[in-house]
């Protein structure tokens, strides 16, 4: 079923998502590769450019703000912004792996405590919680596969991009499938217990509980 944009008079093609062209598309989207989201959606739902480009502009980069004007109070997926009308996908991403999990993870990452002379003085600048792979995100894949791989930034600048693997453990697993936190998944036990790293290939891994 379609729907015309109150705002632009666009027509707005209905598009049931999979969790994970949900993701793939949130995450071309809030990176800003606009085209790379058309190229996608116009292939996979088999829609003329024109469909294509105007469902791209009317999805809206954070769950809750409308694409075209300052109302940050949308509440559901699929609605018209009651301040400009304007159509708005709204997509609900809820997601536990999240740049305030990132931004934890990053300050408990403690490389003094590896007593590895390697990696004396390195220190984490941040953490990427746009993964490697958005599908990644998905509950069914991560089930399955329990890790998520991301970019880090590490070394002694804090600027040598590194691979990041995030396992799993049965806490986190559920959390995640569940929605909840990943923050007390965290383990507080020295850093020797859940991070490792192997600076001549730039690769780091962590240990959730
Ligand atoms: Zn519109
Ligand atoms: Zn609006």
């Amino acid at each position: 079923m379609n729907t015309t944009c109150k705002r632009c008079g666009s027509e707005i093609v209905k598009l049931s998502f999979s969790e994970e062209q949900k993701l793939e598309i949130w995450g071309l989207i809030v990176q800003d590769f606009k085209l790379f989201a058309v190229r996608k959606i116009k292939d996979e739902y088999r829609l003329s450019l024109r469909d294509a480009k105007a469902t791209v502009a009317h999805i809206n980069k954070d769950f809750g703000k409308c694409h075209r004007c300052n109302f940050d109070e949308l509440i559901e997926e699929n609605m018209d912004c009651p301040k400009c009308k304007a159509f708005n996908y709204n997509l609900k991403m809820e997601l536990s792996f999240n740049q305030e999990f990132c931004t934890h993870l990053e300050y408990r990452l403690n490389f003094g405590e590896l007593e590895d002379e390697r990696v004396q003085g390195f220190w984490c600048d941040g953490i990427d919680y746009l993964p490697i792979e958005m599908r990644s995100l998905a509950k069914s894949v991560l089930r399955v596969n329990q890790e998520i791989k991301t970019k880090a930034w590490i070394g002694k600048s804090g600027q040598e991009i590194y691979e990041m693997t995030i396992r799993f453990g049965k806490e986190s697993v559920e959390n995640y499938l569940q929605n909840q936190s990943l923050i007390d998944c965290i383990s507080k036990n020295s850093c020797k217990e859940w991070l490792k790293i192997e600076p001549e290939k730039k690769k780091v891994e962590i240990k959730l509980i």
